[in-house]
């Protein structure tokens, strides 16, 4: 079998609302999607998708997407998609880095291998568990009150876990975030305040060792891992870490040195899932739970996602999470898992399990074959 057509598609998928990270430092209205469809010489086809969270929350870029799959696409053609690791390596080969644009390649791959052996991406990724992933909900930074209201409309539909963005010079501000959202806490909820890099070594440790009575967990409470060892040894509370997790090699250290407790693992920042999934593994032999999450996008990203989070044990697997809830547009209206009651379940269907519909997509953008 082997690719002799990629398809891509360019599409904008507003949010329903205005969204702010870091204690309100970087705003989010549109993303910038990129589809791609693969064509097989057996008549297979598989699609993928990559949508960053815009262009100011990791390195990665939506039009970056489509220049790069120009660059790839010689290295593309002709590749037998079933097999994962060569086209990983040829991609590699072909431009090394830029993990976010081969991840729609890598995801379409995937779809069309579980359609030519009948199973579910779940199901190849070492078989899914019987039950759902939670879906957490993405709690806009502002005023104490505003976050508690997200996150009551999110309990409303169900969810029971929360990641609230906090993060920014007000330590004093964040701590009154902190204390007014644990205070309302329910039983078994899972909320997990996610900083994104926003704090200073000297703020972290401020905030965290302030609330640190309360045990929770703190994702990306510093730019880069070094700044996380720092933060590690001047506090207690748990650790997430995300955007500092991007290669396998940053994996391996973050558990040989004890960084963190939990991966938040988003498949377009670390290149899709033939590299998410060595992570997964590493996070499994080391006692670390996961976060596992597209880094945006629609119904297509967050499928992805879905399988490889349902791939990970009960105990090991913290939530994922329903971007496609946030968005003004379906492109795969009646196709694909939904967040039901808070809950994320793919099914059987052979590969990906969700096919956009190409109407609302448009016309390629660039056709390679
Ligand atoms: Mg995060």
């Amino acid at each position: 079998m082997k690719i002799n057509r990629i398809s891509v598609y360019h599409k904008a998928l507003p949010l329903k609302d205005p969204y702010w990270l870091s204690g309100g430092r970087l705003k989010f209205e549109v993303l910038d999607a990129t589809f791609i469809k693969l064509e097989t010489d057996s008549g297979l086809v598989g699609w993928g998708e990559g949508t960053p969270w815009g262009h100011t929350y990791v390195p990665a870029h939506g039009p970056g997407i489509r220049a790069g799959l120009e660059t790839l696409s010689t290295a593309i053609i002709g590749q037998d998609p079933r097999k994962l690791d060569l086209v990983e390596r040829a991609m590699d080969s072909c431009l090394p880095g830029h993990l976010y644009v081969k991840q729609p390649v890598d995801m379409a791959c995937w779809d069309i291998l579980g359609q030519s052996c009948d199973l579910s991406i779940s199901d190849l990724l070492g078989g899914k568990r019987d039950t759902g992933t939670p879906a957490a909900s993405s709690v806009s930074s502002g005023e104490p009150d505003y976050m508690m209201g997200i996150i009551n409309a999110y309990r409303d539909r169900g969810y029971v876990a929360h990641s609230a963005k906090v993060g920014g010079s007000d330590t004093a501000k964040d701590i009154e975030r902190i204390r007014h959202i644990e205070s309302n806490k329910r039983d078994g909820e899972i909320i997990l305040y996610d900083v994104n890099r926003a704090w200073t070594r000297r703020e972290a440790s401020i905030v965290m060792n302030s609330v640190a009575d309360l045990g929770v967990t703190f994702e990306q409470p510093g730019e880069t891992l070094d700044d996380i060892a720092q933060i590690r040894n001047v506090t207690t509370s748990p650790i997430s870490v995300d955007e500092s997790l991007v290669t396998l090699q940053d994996a391996t250290r973050v558990a040989r040195e004890g960084l963190a407790d939990v991966f938040g693992i988003k498949l377009n920042r670390v290149g899709g899932l033939t590299k998410a999934r060595r992570m997964r593994d590493v996070a499994l032999a080391h006692g670390i739970q996961m976060f596992i999450m597209a880094t945006g996008g629609s119904v297509m990203a967050d499928t992805e996602a879905a399988h490889l989070a349902q791939s990970i044990p009960d105990a090991f697997i913290k939530a994922c999470w329903s971007c496609q809830d946030m968005l003004t547009v379906d492109i795969a209206p009646g196709s694909g898992p939904r967040c039901i009651d808070g809950f994320i379940t793919v099914d059987d269907t052979p590969g990906l399990g969700v096919v956009p519909d190409e109407a609302l997509l448009g016309d390629p953008v660039a056709v390679y074959q």
